[in-house]
């Protein structure tokens, strides 16, 4: 389950992190009248499940109530990657004289939970580290001895913590590891982590994701459920389709999971990425392409899309039959590359040759061609 920023925050707040003061709002009076409440300059921040929104333009500091309500306004009509807008954060605006970051996240290839530090907040984590990797520092935790006090300085020491600052730093990492494990978390991350022209630190930001298999030990969490999922996956859970929406720019179809996440390691090793999973399944009918195809269609992130067929029980003729009366009702703006292989492929390749569609006899030259077709 993932949390929204308000929502992470209540729960840092509950285990003695600090976090600004404010509360979240649905409209811009709402936002105005919480604005007044608090004084002086505010913040305004779009309450979406994923990061990166200050650059989006989903973060705004303003100086009066009035500027807030406008800004809010503004917020709240906005879509950041596909995620509407619901409700912002208004929260007293801080005196950052420096900013880190903090996370606690699972190393799977480790086994354990990872401590991250950096002295450079604020940022992208995974740009600090490719840029400044000095002043990123991690350490591996030992899931049943705990986060010893010794590694919490040393991450300080090598992330180039200010030495006098270590002391508040070490207490507030170990407040954030003892949330990490008594929520189940899979992640939690403060960037920015603020030190303030007061010397206080406080959690700017908060992010937290949980374990969905602990669930039943928090009945009474208060995150995302449904919610967080993307727009689309809602639509292709009503169409009955098992879709998964990912960040890359080929749009994929294929019948049959086994294929579809070939097709993605296909897509990837010709230096595309995915824009999506998605799975007809056996004996696909018209319908079930057509409501596919308009799904992938509506993803603004797609740049191409390579339809990936491998006809056993399933006759490529009548897949192309269906694929060519389903195009034709469609308004396609995005190339299309079909592979068929398998029962009656070649008839299949025959009725798709006279439409505009790209056809392929190898599943290598489709995702090359798809990829191809992604960045022209
Ligand atoms: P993200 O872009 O989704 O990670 O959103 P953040 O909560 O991290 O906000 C983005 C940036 O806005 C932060 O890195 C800060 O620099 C800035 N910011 C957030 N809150 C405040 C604040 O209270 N005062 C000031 N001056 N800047 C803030
Ligand atoms: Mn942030």
């Amino acid at each position: 389950m993932k949390f929204l920023e308000y929502q992470a925050k209540e729960v840092f707040a509950a285990a003695g992190i600090p976090t600004p003061q404010g509360k979240v709002a649905a409209t811009a009076g709402e936002a105005r009248a919480i604005a007044e409440e608090l004084g002086g300059a505010v913040v305004v921040k779009a309450q979406v499940p994923i990061g990166g929104r200050g650059k989006a333009g989903g973060v705004a500091v303003v100086k009066s109530a009035a500027e807030a309500e406008k800004e809010a306004q503004r917020i709240l009509s906005m879509e950041i990657r596909g995620y509407p807008v619901d409700e912002v954060l208004i929260e007293k605006a801080a005196d950052i004289k420096a900013e880190f970051y903090l996370g606690v996240t699972v190393d799977r290839a480790r086994q354990a939970p990872v401590l991250i530090v950096s002295s450079a907040g604020g940022m992208d984590i995974e740009e600090v580290a490719a840029t400044h990797p000095d002043k990123v520092a991690k350490v591996w935790i030992d899931p049943l001895i705990g986060l010893r006090p010794f590694q919490v300085k040393e991450a300080c020491y090598r992330a180039q913590v200010p030495p006098e600052l270590i002391q508040e730093m070490s207490g507030f990492i170990e407040k954030v590891y003892r949330v990490f494990k008594e929520q189940d978390a899979i992640l939690v991350e403060i960037n920015p982590l603020a030190l303030l022209g007061s010397g206080e630190l406080i959690a700017l930001d908060g992010k937290m994701e949980t374990d969905d298999n602990a669930r039943f030990r928090h009945p009474d969490a208060k995150g995302v459920d449904e919610q967080a999922e993307h727009p689309l996956e809602q639509r292709a859970k009503e169409l009955g389709l098992s879709y998964v929406k990912l960040d890359g720019e080929v749009g994929i179809v294929g019948n049959g999971a086994g294929l579809v996440m070939t097709t993605l390691d296909m897509i990837q090793r010709h230096g595309g990425k995915a824009a999506n999973f998605l799975d007809i399944g056996g004996g696909a009918k018209a319908e079930v392409v057509k409501n596919g195809l308009s799904l992938i269609l509506s993803d603004p992130d797609v740049k191409s899309i390579l339809i990936n067929v491998f006809g056993g029980i399933t006759r490529c003729d009548e897949v192309a039959k269906g694929l060519l009366s389903v195009i034709q009702e469609m308004e396609v703006h995005v190339p299309i590359v079909v592979r068929l292989a398998g029962t009656r492929a070649e008839e299949g390749r025959a009725l798709l040759a006279e439409s505009h569609l790209a056809t392929a006899e190898s599943f290598q030259e489709a995702a090359k061609k798809a990829v191809e077709l992604a960045r022209a």
